[in-house]
């Protein structure tokens, strides 16, 4: 059987480090996107050609369309995609939406949002038939996130209803679309917050006390990605710790 190729976008932090490393053990060769930390990029390609699969890397940020079309040259170079996980994003800054600067506000959803449509809208038509694009949500998209970063979420709700609205455009091809939707997640995306204490106190508001990790989210992106998700297309599957 032929290895499966799989792009990643943010493939080398985070929760698309974790799905990198574990569609590596699971016999993926892949394309890891990033936009500026060669360190931890050169860590993840060790990590996973250590795992027997083939790594490209690409530095690109997703927020041009060279950078896109970089990122997607190189994975035809690479071979046909049978999977993309939509994975890039961050939130920049927290805070009412009401002290938001309108720069922030443009940014966060020029990433989150415009760029996840312009990677989706790429990925369906590079996927082979039968392919899977997964996109990566989050749980603010439901509660709004109020007070942290309404904006975000807002870009987030878009998110779910691009997985939903594209599932049934490519469906005649055979390929499904599914969002994964984390709740916190202890990753990098939080190093940035002025309040020291607030991922705990966030974590602690989830149903299950604590923030999950980026393999409990590789999990469920790795199961929509194969074959035991075959009849899972347009929805999102929440990983949220009950939240
Ligand atoms: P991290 O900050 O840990 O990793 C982000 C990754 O995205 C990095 O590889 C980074 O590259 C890449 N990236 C950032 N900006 C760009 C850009 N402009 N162009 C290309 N690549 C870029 O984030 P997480 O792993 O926590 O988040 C991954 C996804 O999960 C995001 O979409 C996020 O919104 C979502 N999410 C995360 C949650 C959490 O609690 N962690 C909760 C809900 C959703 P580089 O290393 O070079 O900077």
């Amino acid at each position: 059987m032929p290895r499966p190729l799989t792009l990643i976008t943010g493939g080398t932090r985070g929760i698309g480090a974790a799905v990198a490393r574990r569609l590596a053990a699971e016999g993926h060769d892949l394309v890891l996107g990033y936009a500026r930390d060669e360190d931890a990029a050169t860590r993840m390609r060790a990590a996973v050609e250590s795992l027997g699969a083939s790594c490209r890397l690409v530095r690109a940020d997703l927020t041009s369309d060279e950078g896109i079309d970089a990122l997607f040259g190189e994975a035809a170079e690479a071979g046909r995609l049978a999977g993309v996980v939509n994975n890039a994003g961050a939130t920049l800054h927290i805070g009412p939406l009401t002290q938001t600067p309108s720069d922030v506000i443009r940014r966060v959803i020029d990433l989150n949002l415009t760029s996840a449509v312009l990677v989706a809208r790429r990925a369906v038509a590079e996927l082979a038939e039968g392919g899977v694009l997964v996109n990566i949500s989050s749980g603010a998209a439901t509660t709004g996130s109020p007070g942290e970063y309404v904006h975000y979420a807002a870009a987030k709700a878009g998110v779910d209803a691009l997985t939903k609205g594209l599932a049934i455009e490519a469906a005649d091809r055979g390929i499904r679309v599914v969002g994964v939707a984390p709740g916190t997640i202890d990753t990098d995306i939080h190093a940035d917050a002025s309040d020291a204490g607030r991922v705990a106190r966030v974590a602690a508001s989830h149903p299950l006390g604590r923030a999950g990790r980026a393999e409990e989210v590789a999990g469920v992106v790795a199961f929509a990605l194969s074959s035991d998700a075959s009849y899972v297309t347009g929805t999102t599957i929440r990983v949220a710790g009950g939240r």
